[in-house]
């Protein structure tokens, strides 16, 4: 069959640019019209998406868009009008769109007014013989689905850091926009914005945008050399890690265990930065292990980590097999007083790239 292919996304409503993960499902958007040999529609949601459309001005053979301060912020109705209004002005037989939490409450609703059906978390696509194939991860990364289907529309949600982000090869030109009428009515407007409550960068240990993965083991509230547990110690030291290199905190699993053993426990770790087969399995480029045995349990939860490195001080442990790219015996402590010192030096306040 004819595909035609809607790229859809919505601005960041606090910065007015495109996501991140918007920009990884452009790519693939773009690569897969280009392996089905069909056009490229893009549909933009927000307040204002002028410049966002100039830049994507070569992208796309037509550029639609939803604006207006109704449709800045997330709200189900607003964006659902939204998506069903771009996708009868579009009429595309497949809309690729990030899966950011807005649209994974909005498309399937709006994929349901339009007869059409949804399939989110989806990690790749792939065109074989005209065919497009969706692949999505289940049961907790441990068997992989290829899904095809005959309905359209098919709205496929991608997840992020499955895909290079998108980026221009030529300069930002006019765009000619097509304005789209999404009509709201006073009963849809009901629900309104007031704010964002988030916690702070230096609170908030799971990012799932960070270049680095920093994975903290049970040997951190062990006794070490002098017989002591140093666990004030070690969370002065983590939290330091954290707050200057803008690393995703994740845990073995014993450690985040020891909170209901009463324990001796870091405070700012919970059960969701448990990393592993019973925890979950972050996407970033590069990981770093500390205090932690490498055991099989834990390091099914590094699939997707590219480049991975380990400190023990046990040569013999789990990530010396064969698990780790590099392994450091050395005291975990010790480390990263001197890492610590070393990210001190640099800006603080910016995010800086740990070249372990
Ligand atoms: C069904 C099942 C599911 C599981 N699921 C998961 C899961 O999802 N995630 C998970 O993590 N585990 C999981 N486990 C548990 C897993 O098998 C391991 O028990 C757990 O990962 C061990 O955690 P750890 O390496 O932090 O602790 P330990 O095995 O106690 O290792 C601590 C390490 O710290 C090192 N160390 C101590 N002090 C220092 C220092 N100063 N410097 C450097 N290194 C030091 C020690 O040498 C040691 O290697 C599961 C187990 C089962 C049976």
């Amino acid at each position: 069959m004819a595909e035609s292919i809607l790229f859809l996304a919505h601005l960041e409503p606090s910065k007015g640019e495109l996501p991140k993960i918007a920009c990884e499902a452009l790519h693939v958007a773009e690569r897969s019209a280009r392996e089905l040999q069909c056009l490229l529609t893009v549909a933009l949601i927000g307040a204002d998406v002028q410049l966002v459309a100039d830049n994507l001005a070569a992208a796309a053979s037509r550029i639609l868009a939803v604006t207006g301060a109704d449709f800045a912020h997330p709200r189900y109705a607003s964006d659902a009008a939204a998506v069903e209004a771009l996708c009868k002005a579009a009429n595309p037989s497949i809309v690729i769109a990030p899966a950011t939490s807005r649209f994974l409450r909005a498309i399937p609703g709006a994929a349901a007014r339009l007869q059409g059906r949804t399939d989110t978390h989806i990690s790749s696509l792939a065109v074989t013989d005209g065919v497009l194939t969706a692949r999505r991860w289940f049961y907790r990364q441990r068997l992989e689905g290829a899904i095809q289907r005959q309905v359209r529309p098919w709205f496929l949600l991608m997840d992020s850091g499955c895909s290079e982000p998108w980026s221009a090869t030529t300069n930002a030109q006019a765009a000619k926009l097509e304005m789209i009428e999404a009509p709201l009515t006073d009963n849809l407007k009901r629900t309104r914005f007031y704010g964002l409550r988030a916690p702070a960068r230096d609170e908030q240990t799971i990012r799932p945008d960070a270049k680095l993965l920093f994975v903290a083991g049970a040997g951190w509230t062990k006794k070490q050399s002098d017989g002591q547990v140093h666990a004030s110690e070690a969370e002065a030291f983590i939290v330091d890690f954290l707050r200057n290199s803008g690393a995703s905190l994740g845990s073995s699993k014993s450690l985040v265990d020891q909170t209901a053993d009463k324990e001796a426990v870091l405070t700012f770790m919970t059960h969701l930065n448990q990393v592993g087969q019973t925890g979950s399995t972050p996407r970033h480029p590069k990981g770093l292990s500390t205090c932690c045995h490498g055991e099989e349990p834990h390091v099914v939860g590094w699939r997707f980590i590219k480049e991975r490195r380990a400190v023990n001080i046990d040569p013999n442990c789990g990530w010396a097999r064969g698990k780790a790219d590099v392994l450091y015996v050395a005291d975990a402590f010790q480390v990263l007083a001197k890492l610590n010192g070393l990210l001190r030096e640099k800006a603080p306040a910016e995010e800086v790239t740990v070249s372990t």
